[in-house]
């Protein structure tokens, strides 16, 4: 088969290799259908996340069928459309009981390497999945492969980042970076009960997509006075709750001065450095900071799924493109160099 390859920084190829075969009882081999990239691989590729040993495969978003399925997965059958999760955890061990599912001893992430599970990557024709009844959600019938493929990450951490916010009912979230984090987040917020929407960008094209996934107003920050413009749509209050899906020096300034008193922020995005925080300035308002990945929870994503299906979200919006697998190493580049217009790139076999 083939799978996409990060051999050091800025170095990835197409290459071949065995298709993986079971390894565990609870295993399931999945046949992609359609994948994509994430920030997060450019972090990867930029050598912007901890060391681990290159040559690994990369991509930790895809769908596709169960081609081979281990002996005691107990919640699917060959054939079966699924939506792969990018985290595994093993719902057994007391980590997984107190939904801490990052020290669950099974955990790791695909295509992340060696110090972060030594999975396969999703960005291949094949990928092996543990602890299936987990890692997998199916896909019900009306919900497209670029909706299902959403869910895993882009959706979940979306979702995570307004949860960890904690905005109550009637908040006002704030939601800096209109990349696919950010826009699934302000997407999936009215459906945790916020009441008002302000998305931030730089990039005037994705603020156009923030508007029609659900942001009631739209900032450009390279253009505007992101908190004058706050404040007089808060009555002088600031944003209760704050999802950084951005991570840029910027940002991190920019947080102070747009929170309310008593603010939570959810810094989900993955900082390409060390970060200086204005602490001061934040403990004088009391602020909280969260910072985490997506939770992984198998209830998160069948309840996305069905809310996909049910037309309460439409997720696919972020998808500007579609490409053929085989051109996945033009894809990245392009993802990379941050090609007009492109935000996502929906990856197909
Ligand atoms: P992205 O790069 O497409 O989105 C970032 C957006 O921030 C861009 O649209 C960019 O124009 C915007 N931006 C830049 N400067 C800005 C500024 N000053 N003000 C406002 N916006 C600004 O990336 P993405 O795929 O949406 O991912 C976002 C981040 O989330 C990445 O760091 C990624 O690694 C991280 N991530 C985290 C998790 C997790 O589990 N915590 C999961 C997936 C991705
Ligand atoms: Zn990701």
């Amino acid at each position: 088969m083939w799978h996409l390859v990060l051999e050091g920084i800025n170095n990835f190829a197409l290459k071949e290799a065995p298709e993986p075969t079971l390894q565990s009882p609870t295993d399931v081999i999945v046949k992609v259908s359609a994948t994509t990239i994430c920030g997060s691989d450019v972090h990867f590729v930029l050598g912007e996340i901890e060391e681990t040993p290159w040559g690994f495969p990369l991509g930790h978003e895809c769908v596709g069928t169960i081609h081979q399925l281990g002996p005691d997965v107990r919640g699917f059958k060959l054939g079966d459309r699924v939506a792969v999760s990018p985290g595994v955890w093993c719902n057994q061990c007391d980590a997984c009981r107190g939904y801490k599912y990052q020290t669950c001893e099974s955990f790791g992430i695909f295509g992340s390497g060696k110090n972060l599970g030594d999975l396969g990557g999703a960005q291949a024709e094949f990928v092996r999945v543990p602890c299936a009844d987990n890692t997998l959600s199916l896909i019900p019938d009306g919900v497209s492969d670029a909706q299902a493929l959403t869910v895993g990450d882009m959706l979940c951490t979306g979702w995570t980042g307004v949860e960890r916010a904690a905005v109550g009912p009637g908040a006002t979230l704030l939601v800096f970076g209109a990349g696919p984090v950010g826009l699934c987040a302000l997407h999936s917020a009215r459906l945790q009960g916020v009441a008002k929407v302000i998305a931030v960008d730089v990039i005037s094209d994705r603020l156009e997509v923030a508007k029609a996934m659900g942001a009631d107003h739209v900032i450009n920050a390279s253009l505007e006075d992101v908190a004058e413009v706050v404040l007089e749509l808060t009555d002088g209050r600031g944003a209760e709750a704050i999802v950084d899906a951005a991570g840029v020096k910027s940002t991190f300034n920019a947080w102070a001065p747009v929170a309310a008193l008593n603010a939570r922020i959810s810094m989900v995005a993955i900082p390409s450095g060390p970060v200086e925080l204005p602490l001061a300035q934040l403990q004088m308002k009391g602020i909280t900071v969260w910072t985490g990945l997506a939770d992984p929870n198998r209830t998160r994503r069948d309840f996305l799924l069905q809310s996909i299906r049910d037309g309460t979200l439409e997720p696919s919006l972020i998808f500007t493109e579609t490409i053929s697998f085989k051109n996945i190493v033009t894809g990245l580049q392009e993802f990379i160099e941050r090609k007009p217009g492109l935000i996502k790139p929906l990856i197909v076999f």
